[in-house]
């Protein structure tokens, strides 16, 4: 429950702060720089403030609107540095701990600027100074919206606004197909669109930009490394490094796949394996009311959202296809239960 009094206490965070540094987590995706760049344009024309992300993001993203005041901090390392520490204020927007930010947060931390959470992801830390949380909320980009419009900061030029929470709504509840079954998704948007916001032309900026190396890459993955475990109701895709040099991938290529699997019918539990010189990146999406969200924390050092989570393997990719089947094999009474 957001109460008048957080909203109040955040109005005189940000009235009164110099500098603002708004973070988003790592692999940024549609929502997280959805929310942080629609918060820099409801804030940036009283306000020094700049979006820092701790890595790259896809192409399919660079049209939004602000990436172009984005600071990455892999990239840039001491300009990223300088700026958190010289911030007053710190807005982390779409994580729920500052763990996932690991190299960042010892820079928040001593910076001493308040730090203030805007998320929707399950079991908030508590370590923040303010919790803008509702773990009901479609995408952190919904929560920004709400925030903006009853702080009254909505821009009077608002396409640029209304284009990044678009994205954040629409790219986190899969093109309004889960985590939207309230009303607040769909008004914002007849909001926006009643404004001038062009959905069709987003949703082409966003789902149909492929590179023709990104689409083989899908097929090549759905059919050749796609494992269906039927008595588990499971499939998992793996990505190897050697796939990757193949089809050249990039950043952002194999989003959304994972899907794939979970739309075949009868698998509830679908995972994404993609491997990284050090660790396998683990991405994990269920149906119903197995939480991938507690996997994710159990096994992978993650989490998430009862349906969508990730986390890390410390392994090779063959390793982690077998403590996959392992994992499921201890969870088959979860795995084989109806919902
Ligand atoms: P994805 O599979 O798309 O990378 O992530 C799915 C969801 O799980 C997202 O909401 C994301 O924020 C969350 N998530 C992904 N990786 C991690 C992780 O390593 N730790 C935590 N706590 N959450 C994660
Ligand atoms: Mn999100």
């Amino acid at each position: 429950m957001i109460t008048d009094n957080i909203f109040q206490q955040f109005r005189d965070l940000i009235e009164n702060s110099k500098q603002i540094s708004l973070i988003a987590h790592p692999n940024p995706d549609g929502d997280a720089l959805g929310s942080s760049l629609a918060m820099y344009h409801a804030l940036h024309s009283f306000k020094n403030l700049r979006v820092i992300v701790p890595n790259s993001f896809p192409s399919f993203l660079e049209w939004m609107p602000g990436t172009d005041q984005i600071m990455i901090f892999d990239h840039q390392f001491r300009q990223a540095e300088s700026f958190i520490k010289s911030s007053d204020l710190i807005i982390c927007l779409d994580f729920n701990t500052l763990k996932r930010i690991d190299r960042i947060a010892p820079i928040i931390k001593a910076s001493g600027a308040k730090c203030v959470l805007i998320d929707h992801h399950l079991e908030p830390d508590p370590d923040f100074d303010l919790a803008i949380s509702n773990i009901h909320a479609s995408s952190t980009s919904e929560l920004v919206f709400d925030v903006i419009e009853k702080l009254g900061y909505l821009p009077q030029d608002i396409a640029a606004f209304s284009s990044c929470i678009y994205v954040g709504i629409m790219t986190d509840t899969g093109s309004f197909s889960y985590s939207c079954n309230h009303g607040r998704p769909y008004e914002i948007t007849a909001f926006l669109v009643d404004k001038g916001l062009d959905v069709a032309h987003i949703h082409n900026l966003v789902y149909d930009t492929f590179s023709e190396s990104r689409i083989r890459l899908l097929g090549h993955l759905l059919n050749k490394r796609m494992k269906v475990i039927p008595e588990y109701r499971a499939a998992f895709i793996s990505l190897s490094m050697a796939d990757q040099k193949k089809y050249n991938y990039q950043v952002g290529d194999s989003e959304g796949i994972v899907n794939y699997a979970l739309s075949i019918q009868g698998i509830r539990l679908a995972a994404f394996f993609t491997e990284k010189p050090e660790l396998v990146r683990v991405s994990l999406r269920s149906k119903g009311n197995l939480s991938v969200n507690l996997l994710a924390r159990k096994y992978y050092h993650g989490g998430g959202h009862k349906n969508a989570a990730g986390g890390n393997s410390y392994n090779t990719i063959r390793k982690a296809e077998i403590e996959f089947r392992k994992i499921l094999e201890e969870n088959k009474v979860l795995l084989q239960n109806e919902s």
